[in-house]
């Protein structure tokens, strides 16, 4: 593989020109090397884009562009089929009109044919007397067969209707082409998928424990000071209790964003360690992808569908991971490497590591089997993410 690949790929975590560029923004110094005065300061946009990945971009004009194939490919074979069903109903009805004039001709041939007959026979008359003591014998076994056929025919009458009613599934379900229910389970998924974001954030609303001036002020003061500092509207953040799962998310509604951290990682900063730098940590991770604009509908809605594919759709998804990292480490002023051993060894042991050791270790971790693991996650694995902590500036390794 030719080094100029190897960069695209991001095997190389940055380019010369980049380098320098940060060298020139940054000096010698880490992205969370500040001092008191430089943590005050807000973000520009050039140092917010300094801190985002350098393939987060490309990857995401990627990911717009196989959205566009994929519905092309799919409008395409919908026409394709339609137009073929069309051409097949054409033959259909040009196949009928011309049985329909065969048996609209056969049938004058009879009619002239049976002209012809009852001119030629006069004798028509006294065959009408016979035809009158037939219906009368008629109308004796009528009698007679009535109650029997009464009966018959309730039973036929229900099985006609069955047999209509299942005519009319059978029908319903081979007349709408395949293209059209897909599409239609597709933009179904997609108003659910959307009701389902208010739905979550009515059930956090609801459930959980609303961050304010009186409830975590510190916190609060936090997410208020980032917020200033990012240049966005501060986020509505709730604490939710979630039986031991260390996570924490921003998503949105509309046009509000949110923040939702789980009360176990929230407690490191009031238990125990009273660490406040991890929980820090995790909310401007958080607050940068509200920043990035990742936490969006018109972010989220042009690549919908390609972020349905597993491989593509994991890798867009590390290139923000490692953005949102940079800026959080830019944003806190700490290196993040606490806030990730939190999710590796728990709340209560991680302060027992010694992160010289465990960051050596990482840098041991390759292989074969360890690239292909990396390769279908949405977070970076903890490896490649730790050094990319560790190193303090350009982008971390997709790969
Ligand atoms: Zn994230």
């Amino acid at each position: 593989m030719s080094k100029k690949n190897k960069m695209l790929m991001g095997i190389y975590p940055m380019k010369k020109k980049e380098k320098s560029k940060y060298e020139k923004m940054l000096g010698e110094k880490k992205v969370f090397e500040m001092t008191p005065e430089e943590l005050e300061e807000p973000i520009t946009k050039e140092m917010g884009e300094l801190c985002r990945h350098r393939l987060e971009k490309r990857w995401y004009r990627r990911l717009i562009e196989l959205n566009i194939i994929m519905i092309i490919v799919v409008v395409s074979i919908f026409v394709n089929n339609y137009s073929k069903n069309m051409e097949l109903a054409k033959e259909y009805v040009a196949q009928v009109k011309e049985e329909f004039k065969e048996d609209i001709l056969s049938d004058d041939s009879k009619i002239n044919s049976d002209d012809k007959s009852t001119d030629k026979n006069a004798e028509g008359k006294s065959k009408d007397k016979v035809k009158e003591t037939n219906k009368k014998t008629n109308r004796d076994v009528k009698k007679t067969t009535d109650k029997t056929k009464s009966d018959k025919d309730t039973e036929k009458k229900t099985e006609k209707k069955n047999d209509k009613k299942s005519e009319k599934d059978k029908l319903t379900e081979e007349d709408i082409p395949f293209e059209v229910t897909a599409l239609g389970y597709g933009l179904l998924l997609i108003v659910v998928g959307y009701l389902g974001l208010y739905i979550m954030y009515a059930q956090y609303r609801c459930m959980s424990l609303r961050i304010t001036e009186s409830n975590f002020p510190e916190v609060y003061d936090i997410v208020e000071r980032y917020a200033k500092r990012l240049g966005i509207q501060t986020p509505k953040t709730y604490v939710a209790q979630s039986n031991g799962i260390l996570n924490a998310f921003s998503t949105f509604i509309f046009r509000r964003q949110w923040i939702c951290i789980h009360s176990e990682l929230f407690e490191v900063a009031y238990r125990e360690h009273k660490d406040m730098d991890a929980l820090k940590f995790v909310i401007a991770h958080e607050m940068a992808h509200i920043y990035y604009g990742h936490a969006t509908l018109h972010y989220n809605i042009p690549i919908w569908f390609a972020m349905q594919i597993p491989l593509i759709g994991s890798i867009a998804s590390r290139t923000r991971e490692y953005s949102c990292d940079r800026l959080a480490q830019r944003l806190t002023g700490v290196d993040g490497i606490d806030a990730m051993l939190i999710l590796v060894i728990d709340r209560h042991l991680y302060k027992m590591v010694d992160k010289q050791d465990y960051i050596n270790e990482m840098r041991s971790i390759r292989g074969f089997f360890v690239w292909l693991y990396n390769l279908f996650v949405s977070h970076p694995v903890m490896s490649k993410r730790i050094l990319a902590l560790n190193e303090g500036r350009g982008s971390g390794r997709l790969y």
